[in-house]
């Protein structure tokens, strides 16, 4: 099902007007991944549509969104006592609207908590309430009565007004949902199954960024690789990539996330060929130990995750590898993650995204029982990125001497650097004019850090 945003339009019109003359400031406050940050900028364009200026300053508010993440327990943690923390705020401006949308007020146990401990919480909207948020928040301003809406239907928003920022790169959704249930992950369960953007919804938004003068986009899914089958097309994403990079003014493509049982030989073949899309594959392995790879119900072994590698760096033998690692799964053994380790050493990722597994209820993992004990857990995730950080210090110091497209980001804390990003998405750091910003300029890679490039500007 699509809903067409265009038609909220005389609902907008009626918040407005409820909202009368003043000037009313809006702020959405963004946990957890990229998605989320791409939904707040739709909640952030819809707000604005309505007549509310943006603002990232709490106090001055007169409406407030946490769009929030439901992946770890210690980010919902966080959220419940930032929630609590508005307390005070809503004693002091009573007309102040609070809405918690997100993946955590999806689930059922965090709306009773909400309903019960936080009564100054006016909105409570689940991963699917975007299209009715211009009623909810009528509602609300109206009657003064909390609105809950947690719908489970899975539906496509198209024409949604977007917040872009007006920065140099820019997210595009491709697709929502996620077919896989990994037995330790939340996502199924509260964003719905997999259902993916027509190509022309998504080529005409990536048409209106380059008209804006976005350089860079990052296609986003659960599991971009699977963008399309819902619309019964075979190798969807490889075509989707083939047509964004003809749209002239984007100068470099990123996606993410990809899921290695589902990565084809095409969409590789599609990046060596393609003319913007970025040698740069975020390919989350979780654990490099088949047995518990089973377990989590990844549907591919060390075996078929390194042939993946193994083509990519074939076709692409500049390519950067990324990856997600999963350390402390409730069965992970010392020789299971002694499997991580040597993945870590044969692939030798540029970076990675390493987390302590976090157990969430409703999950088949959250029945398993631990066999490790926190300090082993933990002892193996200090371990791992010591091992990591050697990996890429050692990449990045074959940088040195090469001479880099970048595209310049913004400025960075030290007076007088720019703060860029090259091909394979690295930091470069360079002394520059913050003239410069959002433009491709050619950099010398100078030195190497851990964690970053150091250059300096090409004549
Ligand atoms: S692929 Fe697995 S880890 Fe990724 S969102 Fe889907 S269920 Fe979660």
């Amino acid at each position: 099902m699509t809903i067409d945003f265009k038609e909220k339009e005389s609902v907008i019109e009626k918040v407005k007007s409820l909202l009368g003359g003043e000037e009313k400031f809006a702020m959405v406050e963004t946990y957890g991944c990229q998605q989320n940050v791409n939904d707040s900028q739709k909640y952030e364009g819809i707000l604005e549509k309505m007549g509310y200026t943006l603002t990232h300053d709490r106090e001055k508010a007169d409406f407030i969104m946490f769009n929030t993440c439901a992946v770890r327990e210690n980010a919902e943690k966080k959220v419940f006592g930032n929630i609590g923390a508005l307390k005070h705020l809503k004693l002091k401006k009573p007309d102040m609207v609070i809405a918690i949308a997100g993946c955590m007020s999806q689930q059922e146990s965090v709306e009773k908590k909400l309903r019960r401990s936080h009564p100054h919480v006016d909105m409570i909207l689940g991963t699917r309430a975007m299209a009715d948020f211009p009623e909810a928040l009528e509602k609300v301003l109206s009657e003064r009565k909390r609105v809950i809406n947690r719908r489970e239907i899975d539906y496509i928003c198209e024409n949604v007004p977007t917040n872009y920022d007006g920065g140099c790169k820019a997210f595009v959704s491709i697709m929502y949902g996620c077919n896989n249930f990994c037995t330790y992950c939340i996502v199924p369960y509260v964003r719905g199954r997999e259902r993916s953007r027509s190509m022309e919804a998504v080529l005409d938004e990536c048409r209106l960024l380059a008209k804006k003068g976005v350089k860079e986009i990052t296609l986003l899914g659960q599991n971009v690789n699977s963008y399309g089958k819902d619309l019964g097309l075979t190798e969807g994403f490889a075509t989707l990539l083939c047509e964004v990079d003809k749209i002239d003014g984007i100068e470099r493509i990123r996606f993410m996330s990809s899921h290695p049982k589902d990565i084809s030989d095409k969409v590789l073949e599609t990046m060596a060929t393609s003319r913007h899309i970025c040698h740069q594959l975020h390919l989350p392995l979780q654990s490099g130990s088949d047995k518990l790879l089973k377990e989590m119900n990844r549907v591919y072994n060390t075996e078929k995750y390194l042939s993946i590698v193994k083509k990519a760096k074939e076709l692409m033998p500049d390519i950067a590898m990324t990856t997600d690692i999963i350390v402390g799964f409730p069965t992970e053994t010392e020789e299971d993650f002694e499997g991580t380790i040597k993945m870590l050493e044969t692939v030798k990722y540029d970076s990675i995204f390493s987390f302590i597994y976090s157990k969430r209820e409703g999950t088949p993992a959250a029945k398993m029982d631990f066999v490790a004990t926190e300090e082993e857990i933990k002892a193996r995730f200090d371990r791992l990125l010591e091992v990591q950080n050697r990996i890429s210090y050692e990449l990045n110091k074959k940088c040195e001497g090469e001479e880099q497209m970048v595209l310049v980001e913004g400025v960075s804390r030290e007076e007088g650097v720019l703060t860029s990003r090259n091909y394979q998405n690295k930091i470069v750091n360079f002394k520059g004019d913050e003239s410069l910003v959002g433009k491709m300029v050619k950099v010398k890679i100078t030195k190497a850090q851990t964690w970053i490039l150091i250059g300096e500007m090409c004549e």
